[in-house]
């Protein structure tokens, strides 16, 4: 990433991490701001500049550290070292929390963070599992600040607890040689290629992915995977056929001894569609009348119809391709 802007709170420079960012990104334009949540200048901004805002950074200290009970893969989601992402996938959960200004946020304050984690991690009697990618995609910021190859060095020297984290990106390479002592579990999100080109726009490739994940593996991480989110375009059902047979051919026998699955199918909102219009005139439009049904305030997910064969093609292809593995949840 190299931002034309960056958006910071003074005191962020106090921090290492800050100085740090401040030495890489010196030739971009510095602004000010009194706070990271409430940047005024972005957020008057028209949907149409979507685009262009992800194209800025922000830098700031989280202030909120509150930690969110979980059950489906860990035992609570982590507010971390970012929020937002500079990837545009048209579905992106984080425009419902943060609408257009879902650009990438970055939280020097991360000593404060990762103490709290062990520390938690450390008072509990048994190993809990801290999701801490739950606010942005963690693979890419440690591009830019280095925070996952920290994170997972130090967290690997507790004794207790795990962390884990999705991503959609293959820049692995620098978390290979880690001492991360089996005590992260990185998942990967995949989708088939023609999804990924028309909706997940700035992400890896599928081939990529495959490979990132292979190598992980190889490196001894837990992993997992998540066929996330089934997004039911009009050939679907070939196209995830497709993707089953992909990961059948070229994941390592490694990976398929242990993969655990998740599957998550798309959610969408009035939010999205209103952006994505706007912002994307020219992509495809994710909402489809046919097989959407309203979720409460502003979300649509597919109606019961659509959901059930969409659900019932992926069972029958992992059940196929990957008979020993578990489907931990579909949702
Ligand atoms: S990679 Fe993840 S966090 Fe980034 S835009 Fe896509 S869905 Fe959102």
């Amino acid at each position: 990433m190299n931002p034309k802007i960056v958006y910071y709170e003074e005191e962020s420079l106090n921090y290492p991490l800050g100085k740090n960012l401040f030495e890489k990104f010196k030739s971009a334009e510095w602004i000010k701001i009194e706070n990271h949540n409430n940047i005024p200048e972005l957020r008057n901004n028209p949907n149409c500049e979507f685009a262009r805002m992800k194209q800025n950074l922000v830098i700031g200290i989280r202030k909120t550290h509150k930690y969110v009970p979980n059950s489906k893969i860990s035992d609570f989601l982590v507010p971390y070292t970012s929020s937002g992402c500079s990837a545009m996938c048209l579905y992106c959960y984080l425009v419902c929390n943060y609408n257009k200004c879902s650009y990438l946020r970055l939280f020097v304050n991360r000593e404060q963070m990762l103490s709290k984690l062990i520390k938690t991690s450390n008072q509990s009697c048994t190993d809990l599992t801290f999701e801490i990618g739950s606010n942005s995609d963690l693979v890419l910021e440690n591009t830019i600040t280095g925070n996952l190859e920290w994170t997972i060095e130090h967290f690997g020297k507790n004794e207790r607890g795990y962390i884990t984290l999705p991503t959609k990106f293959d820049m692995v390479e620098p978390l290979l040689s880690l001492n991360h002592k089996g005590r992260t579990i990185i998942r990967m999100s995949l989708n088939p290629q023609e999804i990924i080109n028309k909706v997940e726009f700035g992400t890896s490739s599928l081939t990529n992915r495959i490979k990132a994940l292979n190598s992980i593996k190889e490196a001894g991480y837990k992993i997992g995977i998540l066929i996330a989110p089934v997004v039911l375009v009009e050939n679907w059902a070939s196209l995830y056929i497709q993707l089953f047979k992909i990961l059948s051919e070229t994941l390592s026998q490694k990976v398929k001894n242990e993969v655990i699955f998740e599957v998550i199918f798309m959610t969408y909102s009035y939010v999205h569609r209103m952006i994505n219009a706007e912002a994307f005139p020219n992509a495809i439009d994710l909402y489809d009348k046919n097989k959407m049904t309203g979720r409460g305030r502003g979300k649509y997910c597919y109606n019961p119809i659509a959901r059930n064969e969409g659900e019932a093609l992926i069972r029958a292809e992992i059940a196929q391709h990957f008979p020993e593995n578990k489907i931990m949840y579909v949702v």
